[in-house]
């Protein structure tokens, strides 16, 4: 993606993956072929590909950069984490997308992930001698509270699929002390705050970044694919609360539009950033 400067404020991205991946229907319960293909005919190549009919998804990391502070939001699904296809990415990509941004491990000050699925907490923690320990040695890891206590208590039930993800990604971080559990009044320098936008989880949260009077939103899955601007309804398999996320993603995006605030979504492909504009019930997404 092509950097977003706002004021004092850069934000780049990694990329884990990007490629065709599911199919509409296997991704939106909701899907009315009709309406849904000319939405995806519209929206191009660059988010559908028409001939193996699957969605154009991509897996990244958001880089925010202030002076003196370097935050991740979203760290993909990581590495050495044993999980099985399609989700057995390979780490070099992402590896060489940190580096080619001029970045070390201990250079990153703050991370934080806007829910706890597999592929946004992933790389908060690699295998040193048989253990997960976190990868960045210099942040504060900052979770928000209700988001945690719940894959905690997900975990402890023996339902956290698939397979271990807050033990691999979320309790290492807490026992080295690195964690700090937020409320969704947390403010850094009043230039990075929370929303909570629930649905998808129960306790996703949209991170909003402010400098000098202008606006971006990292929105994790509050939007997974740009056809859901043009039918907001639609929530995915993924989604938790359907309904409320749809809720969700109305009232964020409504707002979003109404301010000009640049929305960076986690699963979108380049140049990932844009803007969504107003049209009665639905919105259209503007590429950056
Ligand atoms: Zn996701």
């Amino acid at each position: 993606m092509q950097r977003i400067t706002l004021g004092d404020v850069s934000i780049d991205s990694i990329v884990e993956r990007s490629g065709p991946w599911r199919t509409p229907e296997a991704m939106f319960p909701a899907f009315e072929p009709q309406s849904g293909r000319r939405h995806l005919q519209q929206l191009g190549p660059a988010h559908y590909d028409a001939g193996s009919n699957r969605l154009c998804i991509a897996y990244r990391t958001f880089v925010v950069r202030a002076p003196g502070r370097t935050m991740l939001i979203d760290t993909c699904t990581g590495e050495d984490k044993g999980y099985g296809p399609p989700l057995d990415f390979p780490k070099a990509p992402w590896l060489e997308g940190f580096r080619a941004l001029g970045l070390r491990f201990e250079d990153i000050d703050y991370v934080f992930s806007t829910h706890l699925h597999i592929d946004h907490c992933g790389w908060n923690t690699r295998l040193a001698g048989g253990r997960w320990v976190p990868t960045f040695p210099r942040a504060k890891y900052v979770f928000y509270r209700q988001e945690y206590e719940f894959w905690q208590a997900a975990t402890a039930r023996g339902d956290d699929p698939p397979g271990q993800v807050w033990k691999m990604n979320c309790e290492p971080v807490v026992a080295a002390g690195q964690a700090e559990l937020v409320d969704a009044d947390w403010s850094l320098d009043d230039m990075v705050t929370l929303t909570p936008t629930p649905g998808h989880t129960p306790f996703h949260c949209c991170v909003n970044i402010a400098s000098r009077g202008q606006r971006a939103a990292v929105i994790g899955d509050l939007v997974h694919h740009a056809l859901q601007c043009r039918e907001p309804d639609w929530s995915t398999v993924f989604c938790a609360d359907p309904v409320e996320a749809t809720r969700s993603r109305r009232a964020f995006l409504g707002r979003a539009a109404a301010e000009g605030t640049w929305l960076l979504p986690v699963h979108f492909p380049a140049p990932a950033a844009g803007r969504v504009r107003a049209e009665g019930e639905r919105f259209r997404w503007e590429s950056a």
